[in-house]
């Protein structure tokens, strides 16, 4: 828990989400912002800064993250496809600093994204 993340908050249920799914290791949540008819997040429940600070011992972690949202945007019925997206640092367009993975869908999504 990083007392200075409002995600690690949300895990904290010290803020209200749409919440999708939660388990002992994940949970995923709708985004407050949506870009397209589906956006959710997944996240990690221990607290890891972004891509960047994956070290080997989070791999596992993060191929569940991963896992997760490709499960959940099937379950979600996004069977025409999806956009997973990971944004990394400032110039990569990340501002909340706890490792999530964007699942956008239920639209075409355009490429490149700018
Ligand atoms: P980033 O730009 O860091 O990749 O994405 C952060 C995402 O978190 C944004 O899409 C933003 O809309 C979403 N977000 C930020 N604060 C909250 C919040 O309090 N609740 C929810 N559900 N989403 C949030
Ligand atoms: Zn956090």
């Amino acid at each position: 828990m990083d007392d200075n993340c409002i995600f690690c908050e949300i895990i904290a249920g010290e803020m209200a989400v749409e919440k999708i799914y939660e388990d002992d290791e994940v949970m995923a949540f709708n985004d407050i912002n949506p870009q397209a008819p589906a956006h959710f997040l997944v996240i990690p429940k221990h607290h890891l800064a972004g891509p960047s600070e994956i070290t080997s011992a989070d791999e596992p972690l993060v191929g569940k993250v991963i896992h997760t949202a490709t499960h959940l945007a099937k379950k979600l019925g996004l069977s025409n496809g999806f956009r997973m997206v990971i944004n990394n640092g400032e110039d990569g367009g990340q501002t909340v600093y706890h490792f999530h993975v964007h699942v956008m869908g239920g639209r075409r999504m355009t490429w490149p994204p700018g």
